[in-house]
């Protein structure tokens, strides 16, 4: 259960932001997904939807923002987005490329609170 870690870290993270605004409600959470991530959506939002019950993110909204996967080619000197995860060749030369500039985050973009004012 990948997911379920990365939802309770992703509590554990908001609760501890939200720790100067006591009584605050979350009503969004946003994330960046890199495709190789290895993330399923589906999963990820049925296992917050469980791991949030009884915490300030109760009711929130997870919202995911998916991120290519970018790469560096050392042979032509191009960074390129992958068209696709089957390949890990540079889809301007042709060369395998090994460097990857995004696509592996996980991470909060952004939280929206209701403070009550
Ligand atoms: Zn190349």
């Amino acid at each position: 259960m990948h997911e379920l870690s990365l939802v309770s870290s992703i509590v554990d993270t908001v609760t501890e932001a939200l720790l100067p605004y006591p009584g605050a409600r979350v009503k969004e959470v946003r994330l960046r997904i890199g495709a190789l991530a290895a993330v399923e959506e589906e999963s990820l939002q049925f296992c917050f939807g469980m791991a949030t019950e009884e915490t300030p993110l109760a009711g929130s909204k997870l919202v995911v923002r998916k991120v290519p996967v970018v790469v560096h080619c050392t042979h032509c000197g191009q960074t390129k987005e992958l068209p696709s995860l089957q390949s890990f060749r540079c889809p301007e030369c042709g060369e395998l490329t090994y460097e990857v500039l995004q696509g592996r985050e996980m991470e909060i973009e952004d939280i929206e609170i209701d403070d009550g004012k």
